[in-house]
């Protein structure tokens, strides 16, 4: 037997007891004729003692020891005389009388501590031993905790757990794929699934009525902190459902997740639509934790003879609270925020609202106090607030306020990790025209249904039908998505037509799901939950790899096992695959 006891369990009503530990030397203290060692395992930390004076040989063996060291302690549980009140055992300390070594190690390149020395690119090469940290074992436990409870929840409500295939054809999910080669079927391949989709809406055909999986989709995206090329997803779906019938489930398991997790009653989720969330936040997924809503202005600003507003299809402003007394540096700094180049604002228009009820503004050559009093009127600001303005096309306008909004609320201190906000966006735009390109994508995807209502505009004003597409945000994060789909063939084919897919290419790619479509499809609808979003919600983490076990970094790469690598030739002739680079191509 290695070990009786974990780590992390002894306290004061085990004093005298004997037991038998291992675990991994976090740190070695040398006191004089005591030595002091914390072994750690997965449950905590537990000191152990040796003194020389009473077995002067073992406390040369435990002096011996090195940071990461493997072993094996017998020894008798004794109350401490200085307590550590930080840890849990810290009432108490093992007093050795028999060490094993079960494996050294060398120093290991960080030091294993909440408080690490290591950087990024080195905690993620030796990612086991970042693993051995508290800090982000405890991610792994939050997750592998939502993925019990989320079980367990649907298990309850008759969800059945189905898998997918992971080598399919491509999804158009509106990302790229990974490809899979085939060497049995040469110069064709597989795709990763971007998601399930296509085989939950099949098992739906077939009857099973409630399913869900915790699976694992594909992107070849570029990567930003909420993304990683591999991700895992509650992948919903059920039959004869309507859109408030998904929306009451999948709230439901939300509201149970937070009271398992966090312990929190959370209250009904209010609901906004898409065309509401753009308008006062400029974003699909508003971070409702603080208002600073847009107020439009263009009306007030015009005929002043501010070239700037008056040739703008779009004036917008935000109120920052208690701002006014901000310095000319404060200032620029928004300014420069706005101007950097992901954001791209022209520049940045601000009205202070003094205490002594005057206005000071940038724009003081164009507008009298009573222009920019009515300016202030109209966005609530109080004596001491400070007007933010932007202006310009609108859609993009919209955007670059909405950067700008988020970042005053960081500013501000009103974006707290322990305070959720959540709900859902309603009333998605079925279609998302590219200008650029002059055609149309699905906002959601090819699958969502149009609300009823709104079937007469497709052939005439397809911009304007709404789908019936939800989205749950909380703190301005798209924690999950979905949509009530098509079920009927005619109206599918209709879909891909707008799609701009010919006849022959919508069958060849889709032929599958319309024949499907066919043969009695019930209604249905479904969402899929980012269960890597979720767990760094709960764990208020800045970045999804933190709650991933092996993640990949911002060029996809996994810096531990280094992949993606080249493969040998002889691989690639039994595959039949040639590769040329465009470098190579470049050369010849
Ligand atoms: N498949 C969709 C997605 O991955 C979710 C859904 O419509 O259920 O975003």
């Amino acid at each position: 037997m290695y070990r009786n006891r974990t780590c992390g369990e002894l306290r004061l009503a085990n004093v005298d007891e004997t037991v038998l530990l291992a675990g991994w030397v976090q740190r070695i203290r040398r006191m004089g004729g005591m030595t002091f060692i914390d072994l750690r395992d997965r449950y905590g930390i537990t000191q152990l003692a040796f003194n020389q004076e009473t077995d002067a040989a073992l406390w040369e063996q435990a002096n011996e020891l090195g940071r990461e060291y493997v072993i094996q302690v017998e020894g008798t549980v004794k109350e401490r005389s200085s307590k550590n009140k930080n840890i849990p055992t810290g009432e108490i300390e093992i007093i050795v009388s028999c060490l094993h070594i079960l494996n050294a190690s060398e120093t290991p390149p960080f030091t294993i501590e909440d408080e690490t020395d290591g950087g990024d690119d080195l905690r993620m090469k030796y990612r086991y031993l970042d693993l051995r940290r508290n800090v982000v074992r405890k991610n792994l436990e939050l997750r592998n905790q939502v993925a019990f409870e989320t079980r367990s929840f649907l298990n309850e409500r008759n969800f059945l757990e189905v898998e997918t295939p992971v080598l399919i054809n491509s999804t158009p999910e509106g990302a790229r794929d990974f490809i899979v080669s085939s060497r049995m079927n040469p110069g064709q391949f597989y795709a990763l699934p971007q998601s399930p989709q296509t085989f939950k809406q099949l098992l739906m055909v077939s009857g099973f009525d409630r399913y869900f999986q915790i699976v694992k989709c594909f992107r070849d995206e570029d990567l930003r902190a909420d993304r990683q090329p591999e991700f895992t997803q509650i992948d919903c779906e059920m039959a004869f459902v309507s859109q408030e019938d998904i929306l009451e489930v999948f709230e439901a398991l939300t509201k149970y997740l937070f009271k398992k997790i966090k312990g929190l009653d959370i209250a009904d989720f209010p609901r906004m639509s898409y065309a509401d969330a753009m308008k006062y936040y400029g974003n699909d997924k508003p971070d409702t934790r603080f208002e600073m809503k847009f107020v439009e202005l263009k009306d007030l600003t015009e005929g002043k003879e501010f070239v700037v507003f008056d040739s703008s299809e779009y004036v917008g402003a935000i109120c920052a609270e208690g701002c006014a007394a901000y310095t000319r540096k404060q200032l620029d700094e928004l300014t420069n925020f706005v101007k950097r180049p992901q954001i791209g604002a022209k520049g940045l228009v601000y009205v202070k609202c003094e205490t002594d009820g005057t206005f000071k503004s940038s724009v003081d050559k164009f507008y009298s106090q009573d222009d920019l009093r009515k300016w202030a009127e109209r966005c609530q600001a109080k004596p001491g607030d400070l007007l933010l303005l932007l202006s310009g096309e609108k859609e993009k306008t919209q955007k670059q306020l909405s950067e700008l909004r988020l970042e005053m609320g960081s500013r501000l201190g009103l974006r707290d990790k322990d305070v959720y906000s959540y709900l859902w966006v309603v009333d998605f735009p079925l279609l998302e025209k590219d200008e650029e390109l002059g055609r149309f994508f699905a906002k959601h995807h090819p699958f969502t249904s149009p609300k009823q209502e709104d079937i007469p505009l497709i052939d005439t004003a397809p911009e304007k039908v709404r789908a019936n597409a939800y989205d749950m945000v909380i703190n301005g994060v798209e924690v999950g998505g979905g949509s009530i789909r098509i079920y009927d063939n005619q109206l599918q084919q209709t879909m891909f037509r707008l799609l701009g897919f010919t006849p022959e290419k919508a069958q060849e790619q889709f032929g599958f799901l319309m024949d499907a479509f066919k043969y009695g499809a019930p209604p249905h609808g479904g969402i899929a939950f980012g269960l890597d979003r979720l767990v760094s919600l709960f764990a208020g983490l800045d970045s999804i790899r933190d709650c991933i076990a092996f993640p990949k970094n911002n060029s996809g790469r996994d810096m531990m096992i280094d992949a993606p690598s080249f493969i040998d030739q002889e691989q690639l002739d039994e595959l039949g695959i040639q590769v040329c680079l465009k470098e190579d191509k470049a050369k010849k």
